[in-house]
């Protein structure tokens, strides 16, 4: 009976069949190296291997398979297609994003294939011959050397005097101190073996020495635990900034090692997140696993394979991907910062958001979710509410440390009364000057990157903009270049203006950069460093801003939302945000929740071990309702104001919104498209859906972009909506007018 194989590419698309050679053992989940098309090789994964012979002519068969056991097994096969159907992609977009680069490797020849894949690391290892295993043969062979051969003499006693090491008494190359001849020579007279295989990964023994809970800390503990023993696969745990939500992950975390399970701990930003990861190791040792994009692709393969052979006991520590490790043992998901919009992918598919995905893994398994926030997303936030998660609350920071006393500074006002010098406002100087003279840091938020947003001519209106997107483009002072934040355009930044030839273009408003600058001039004594995404290029340049920081080799650290995730720096006690208003004024329906995360997450970095905490924001409009509940530090109000206007206008979490986006170089084509979409989906979904709509950017690299939205209700199912959507959306692309538009679909958008 001849065999078949339905495989996944690394491609956006769906599954292809090819034959299984005669005598090839194949099993779903492994991994196939397969020619596809005229001349191209890629390796592919084995989805389900039948005898049903597909109706064509010639099939390809499949050329030799990777690695000694599959890659996926079938809880992770089931989690690949949940996602496909969930966030409607191809399982091969799902591959993209699951698997490290090396396991998915494309090439013109097997040759090259073979070549891009990932080879393990092998080390060579040296034991002594089984014939000396012998007390007296090795004491004899030893005065046999050492009258006659001196070196061999001292290499042999090397080596055998590491034989208590770990696996039959083989010692690492690299531990040995011998040169490789007399090693070499040991070989080929028989005395030492020498074998080469992979690196030996030793765990330390489970014994962790942990921190003593507070009675508030272990009173939440109990509350959760209490809470999944009632059958809640997902609980949520709301603790101020300092409160020691770490702390109880930690206890969660060892309770589970010790029982030989496995514990995923996901991350918003690997980098923001250094200082988490190092105090994990320093209690939980080699025990830690860290993966994110900034380890090389040969770590992340090592590390895909060392988990996906481990007996249990893991514990890492990784970004929105590490989702899709192979940890067999899986027991506990933590998500911390469940709030951030960076566990969302937005771009390219799979647009997956890691959290939601933790969600599904606890409801479809044996699987507890822990999410820990400050300040959680309103979804999760009212879950908890309506008792679908468990929940737990954490009202105090630790030692009795008070939380920062905050200030909303009057931008208006003081400009009236000439108290604002640059973008600072006196208050805000004069906080800043009295601690740097307690030898105190200080920490600046502005939530622009570049020295000013855009260049525009005072006189006709000109503005520099960018010549692919619908954007303006941001100045940045230093290189005196204007840059495209969307499509990465660059062009020298003009002094005159181009249009009325007349005067000369203006910085307006501030970034980063600019503030950089001005507080430098105003304090020259002070040693200043900013952190955003155009100072930081790499991870060592980020690693030593951060360093310097923390050692105290600076005082003020100027940045954007990068200086505002999971740090944890002791000098910091005063934190100012140079201006509120532009995150209040986002029109996105998330905007006022996101600035109350935001702005709490800022104040959450002033005086993290100390008393004086204080933050200043500066702002137009002081009396705005949310910066009110920020000052009272009100996160019950501001969620029950929010969630009373998400449900009148129909928003999540009490709807379901998908939103479609369609891209085409020709601008006719695309509006036609979308009307045509648009009046196809009222037919299925009526008032569900809205648009076409122009988003706030409606051209990016030179390309079109119109959108629909698609609101459903919560009780509605998802996965029938989808299946309604990707109908029409198959009609609409088959048009032969609309063959060329691209669509990308984002289910559930951050
Ligand atoms: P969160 O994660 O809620 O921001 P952390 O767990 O980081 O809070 O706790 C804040 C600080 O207080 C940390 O430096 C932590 O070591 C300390 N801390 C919290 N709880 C305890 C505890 N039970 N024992 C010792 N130190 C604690
Ligand atoms: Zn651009
Ligand atoms: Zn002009």
């Amino acid at each position: 009976m001849s065999r078949y194989a339905d495989i996944v590419l690394p491609l956006a698309q769906g599954t292809y069949t090819y034959a299984v050679p005669e005598g090839m053992s194949l099993e779903a989940g492994e991994a196939v190296a397969v020619q596809f098309g005229l001349r191209k090789y890629y390796a592919a994964i084995v989805w389900r291997v039948h005898e049903e012979r597909p109706p064509v002519k010639r099939l390809k068969s499949i050329e030799r398979k990777i690695y000694d056991r599959p890659l996926l097994d079938a809880r992770q096969r089931a989690l690949w297609e949940w996602i496909a159907a969930y966030y409607m992609c191809s399982l091969g977009e799902v591959m993209r994003a699951a698997l490290p680069s090396l396991m998915k490797p494309s090439a013109d020849s097997e040759a090259q294939l073979l070549d891009a894949e990932y080879h393990p690391r092998t080390e060579r290892y040296y034991a002594l011959a089984d014939s000396l295993r012998d007390e007296e043969a090795l004491s004899a062979q030893f005065d046999r050397l050492e009258r006659r051969a001196p070196r061999l003499y001292e290499t042999l006693l090397e080596v055998a005097s590491h034989e208590d090491l770990p696996r039959r008494g083989e010692v690492a190359r690299r531990l040995l101190g011998a040169e490789s001849t007399p090693l070499q020579t040991l070989v080929k007279k028989g005395i030492l073996t020498m074998c080469e295989h992979a690196p030996e990964q030793t765990h330390d023994a489970p014994r962790f020495r942990l921190p003593k809970l507070t009675p508030h800390q272990e009173e939440a503990m109990a509350k959760l635990k209490a809470d999944y023993a009632a059958g809640r696969t997902t609980a949520l745990l709301h603790g101020i900034t300092g409160s020691g939500k770490t702390e109880i992950y930690i206890h969660l975390v060892a309770e589970v090692l010790a029982a030989g399970g496995d514990v995923l701990l996901l991350v918003p930003e690997i980098a923001l997140t250094a200082q988490l990861i190092e105090r994990m190791e320093r209690i939980f040792g080699s025990r830690v696993t860290a993966y994110h994009s900034r380890l090389t692709n040969q770590r992340r393969s090592e590390t895909y394979l060392r988990l996906n052979s481990s007996s249990g006991g893991e514990f890492v520590v990784g970004v929105r991907s590490s989702i899709f490790l192979p940890l067999k043992h899986l027991q506990l998901i933590i998500v911390d910062e469940e709030h951030d919009a960076s566990y969302k992918q937005s771009d390219p598919a799979p647009r997956y958001a890691a959290r939601d995905v933790a969600v599904y893994m606890a409801h479809a398994g044996q699987i507890r979710t822990l999410l820990g926030s400050a300040t959680p997303a309103l979804e999760s936030w009212h879950n908890a509410a309506t008792g679908r998660y468990g929940y737990a609350v954490l009202t105090e920071r630790y030692g009795d440390a008070e939380p920062p006393q905050i200030y909303l500074s009057d931008t208006r006002r003081a400009a009236q009364r000439g108290e604002r010098r640059g973008h600072f406002n006196k208050l805000l100087l004069d906080k800043i000057g009295e601690r740097l003279d307690c030898g105190e840091q200080v920490m600046l938020f502005q939530n622009r990157r570049g020295f000013a947003p855009y260049l525009e001519c005072p006189q006709c209106g000109w503005a520099a903009r960018c010549p692919h997107c619908n954007v303006t483009l941001t100045y940045h002072k230093n290189r005196s270049q204007l840059v495209c934040h969307y499509c990465g355009h660059t062009e020298q930044a003009v002094v005159k203006c181009p249009s009325c030839k007349v005067v000369d273009v203006q910085p307006m408003g501030f970034g980063t950069e600019k503030i950089e600058e001005q507080i430098a001039e105003l304090f020259p004594e002070a040693r200043v460093a900013r952190l955003d995404r155009d100072k930081v290029t790499s991870e060592s340049a980020f690693n030593r801003i951060i360093r310097d920081f923390e050692e105290r080799k600076t005082d003020i650290l100027v940045g954007t939302q990068m200086i505002t995730k999971g740090f944890d720096f002791e000098g910091v006690s005063l934190v100012g945000v140079l201006n509120a208003d532009n995150l209040l004024l986002n029109p996105d329906f998330r905007a006022s929740e996101r600035a109350f995360q935001l702005l709490q997450q800022v104040a959450g970095r002033a005086g993290r071990r100390s008393n004086n905490g204080e933050v200043v924001i500066q702002t137009a409009d002081p009396s705005h309702p949310l910066l009110r509940q920020l000052l009272a530090g009100d996160y019950r109000t501001m969620a029950t104001e929010q969630l009373a206007e998400r449900q009148a206008y129909f928003y999540p979490p009490y709807a379901r919104l998908t939103i479609i986006t369609l891209r085409h170089g020709d601008v006719q084509t695309v509006r036609r498209a979308a009307v045509a979409l648009a009046v196809a989906l009222r037919r299925r979904f009526g008032s569900r859906v809205l648009g076409p709509i122009a988003p706030p950017v409606d051209r990016i690299r030179g390309e079109y972009l119109v959108q629909l939205m698609l609101k459903v209700e919560l009780g509605a199912s998802r996965m029938k909506a989808n299946s309604l959507l990707d109908e029409e959306l198959q009609k609409l692309i088959q048009t032969p007018d609309f063959k060329s538009i691209s669509v990308a679909i984002n289910v559930d958008p951050q």
